[in-house]
């Protein structure tokens, strides 16, 4: 759940925005001066900001300006008069959108859920995920190379590893021992294709619960090897 902070001294307008956003299903706190709201803006985790612009205290410029010093969070700030958000257009401190009151509580829900889903897209986009592949029981991440069945991990040597994957991640596919060699030891000239069958083997031991009658990798006799979907 979202959690956004109102700094606000006027306490029926933070009310008002309190019982709005928690009716979208927000969680959220209230600081009814400049410095307790300061305070928690730096100290605790949220995920947006509505700071009212007068403030007793420390105002909302400041405010604005000290949270993003330390943190990217969405800020919407509001203010009674139109100049005031003029102003504060112009002193580029950063805040991602201002409105005037009195405003309706539906318009500040949309914004902030606006505002939020920017946000998350934009934090989303700079976190690679590890790339996964899970087929009935086996779970392979690629990125950090470790391998798990039924929730048990496993070690496995690089080519191994290498092996098990490029399988994995072409299901279905048959693939000669020729070119598993090819694709997982060509541009080393240890070993041949012998080494194939080995190395299935020995990763067989390790994911296959009946070996001689592998559930993963199968032999297609004559050809060469296919992961099962
Ligand atoms: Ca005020």
């Amino acid at each position: 759940m979202s959690k956004i902070l109102i700094v606000e001294d006027e306490e029926s307008i933070a009310d008002l925005e309190k019982d709005y956003l928690e009716l979208s299903g927000f969680e959220v706190e209230v600081a009814n001066d400049g410095q307790t709201g300061l305070d928690k803006a730096l100290a605790e985790n949220f995920d947006l900001f509505i700071l009212d612009l007068m403030l007793p205290g420390v105002d909302g410029f400041e405010i604005c300006k000290r949270i993003r010093e330390e943190k990217n969070t969405p800020i919407i700030m509001v203010s009674a008069k139109k100049d005031d958000i003029d102003k504060i257009r112009g002193l580029g401190l950063g805040a991602d959108d201002y409105m005037t009151k009195p405003f309706s509580p539906s318009e500040l829900v949309a914004r902030v859920k606006a505002h939020l889903a920017r946000y998350e897209r934009l934090i989303g986009s700079n976190i690679e995920e590890n790339k996964v592949i899970e087929i009935r029981g086996l779970k392979i991440d690629t990125t950090a190379r470790r391998v798990w069945i039924n929730g048990e991990e496993k070690s496995f040597t690089t080519k191994e590893f290498d092996l098990l994957t490029f399988l994995a991640g072409h299901p279905n596919h048959v693939y000669t021992k020729d070119e598993l060699f090819k694709e997982i030891w060509d541009m080393e000239s240890i070993g041949d294709i012998a080494t194939v069958t080995v190395h299935i083997k020995k990763i067989r031991e390790k994911i296959e619960y009946d070996t001689s009658n592998p559930q993963y990798i199968e032999t297609i006799w004559g050809v060469g090897y296919r992961f099962k979907m």
